[in-house]
């Protein structure tokens, strides 16, 4: 009986998913197949060891497919079927079927239970052994030829060389896993990062490190761009702002941003309310209850001491002001502030917990039916080096996961 051999370059998130599922898939239609990995570095899954600050957040608790896709800055369209085959619940439900069982936060992201990410490498080791997948480390592919037989002489750094049925490139953000694309063929879009915190320098945000913001709303305003807006969690840090709100925001304006030379203003409404109305409300309320103290002691109970200081200095509140005397203008000051106070971004910082890396395989030339090129038969892609990723929360593995479920069915 022919053996098919199948070669997995990178031994990432996607390439362990695609490798251990075409591999069970092998065994249990009693097909032979050789699932070997190679990965260029001396460790597998480093990404996954190190994601989620170490506890790595494997999916989102989202269900709804049209809902989850709304998360992807780029690959939305295409993502849109692929999730119909393979979606976050399947993530969980195959995790389930092999001892991990995946919990999620208040805020929709799912740890595995243990919140350690050694879970899930663990699993992942577990079931490429039962499944008869090679790992092999230390095997950078440094170049891939399709024969005319249609199938695949894959080159390795120590000079060995493999001749496989089917190859898939899951290297990540590699740019070298852009090179072996491009020599079979394919575009690679434009490169830019992704999921970044914003550099500001403003006496706003002195001394305030750590100062968080349940619900704000941020505007990013780049020269010559349409505006972006956000809505959620924001903290200010050593450098600036970071948080959900600013990385999701990054995440829509990676390109524009690359542009700009992370050049933009950003307009912070703190309170994230609809209307300066309700601000303004807000402000009548504490001044009711404060009435004979000064502005300084009596503040909205949403905000920080620290951070109302702040507001009024640029308000230009004076320090001994009583909220008995406080005009309509100088309250009208507060709520102007409240409600969208303007930053320079002076550049970008980058989010040590996800970062992602925009741009990769153009998805034009991709079918995602299997997963496979359009250019080059029985190539096959998943994960990060595609033109695909999503917003902080877990989507970037989820579409690891997807795409390389497809593929092992395929490959
Ligand atoms: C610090 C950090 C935290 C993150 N946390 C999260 C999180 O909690 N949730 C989430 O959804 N996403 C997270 N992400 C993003 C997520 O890790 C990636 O989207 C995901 O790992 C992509 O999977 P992949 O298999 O495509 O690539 P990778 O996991 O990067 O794997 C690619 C592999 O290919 C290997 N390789 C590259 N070139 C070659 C070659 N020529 N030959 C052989 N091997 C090669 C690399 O060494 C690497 O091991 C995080 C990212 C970072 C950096």
């Amino acid at each position: 009986m022919s053996v098919r051999k199948i070669i997995i370059v990178g031994g990432g998130a996607a390439g362990f998913f695609a490798a251990i599922n075409a591999a069970e898939n092998a065994k249990s239609s009693n097909m032979a197949v050789d699932v070997q990995i190679l990965e260029a570095s001396g460790a597998i899954l480093k990404k996954v060891s190190i994601s989620g600050g170490g506890r790595c957040n494997v999916t989102h608790n989202l269900f709804e497919v049209r809902a989850f896709c709304e998360r992807y800055p780029r690959g939305a369209k295409e993502l849109l079927s692929a999730f119909q085959r393979f979606q976050a619940r399947d993530t969980v439900d195959w995790f389930q079927k092999r001892g991990v069982t995946l919990v999620a936060e208040a805020d929709g992201r799912m740890f595995p239970d243990t919140n350690t990410s050694e879970t899930i490498i663990k699993c992942f080791q577990e079931a490429a052994a039962n499944a008869g997948v090679q790992v092999k480390l230390n095997h950078k592919v440094e170049s891939l030829r399709r024969l005319e037989s249609g199938k695949f002489m894959v080159q390795i750094r120590t000079g060995e060389t493999i001749e496989a049925d089917s190859v898939m490139i899951a290297t990540g953000s590699s740019t070298f896993g852009h090179t072996l694309a491009k020599e079979l063929g394919h575009t690679i879009t434009e490169l830019a990062p992704s999921l970044f915190s914003f550099k500001i320098e403003n006496p706003m945000l002195n001394d305030l490190p750590g100062l968080s913001f349940e619900s704000a709303e941020v505007k990013l305003l780049i020269p010559n761009e349409k505006p972006f807006k956000e809505k959620g969690p924001m903290v200010i840090t050593h450098w600036g702002l970071s948080g959900p709100a600013v990385l999701k925001i990054s995440a829509w304006a990676a390109r524009e941003m690359l542009h700009s030379d992370y050049k933009a203003q950003l307009k912070i409404n703190w309170m994230g309310v609809d209307r300066i109305e309700t601000v303004l409300d807000i402000l009548k309320k504490a001044k009711t209850e404060g009435v004979k103290s000064q502005v300084h002691n009596v503040y909205p109970e949403q905000l920080a001491k620290r951070f109302w200081v702040k507001v009024l200095e640029k308000a230009k509140t004076p320090d001994d002001k009583r909220w008995a005397d406080i005009s309509n203008k100088e309250l009208q000051a507060i709520a102007d502030v409240l409600f969208a106070t303007t930053f320079e971004v002076l550049g970008k910082n980058r989010y040590k917990d996800e970062f992602v890396e925009c741009g990769g395989v153009d998805l034009k030339e991709v079918n995602f039916k299997k997963m496979e090129s359009k250019i080059c038969p029985g190539l096959y892609f998943a994960g990060e080096v595609l033109d695909i990723d999503g917003i902080t929360g877990g989507f970037n593995f989820q579409n690891a996961w997807t795409g390389a479920w497809i593929a092992s069915q395929n490959l």
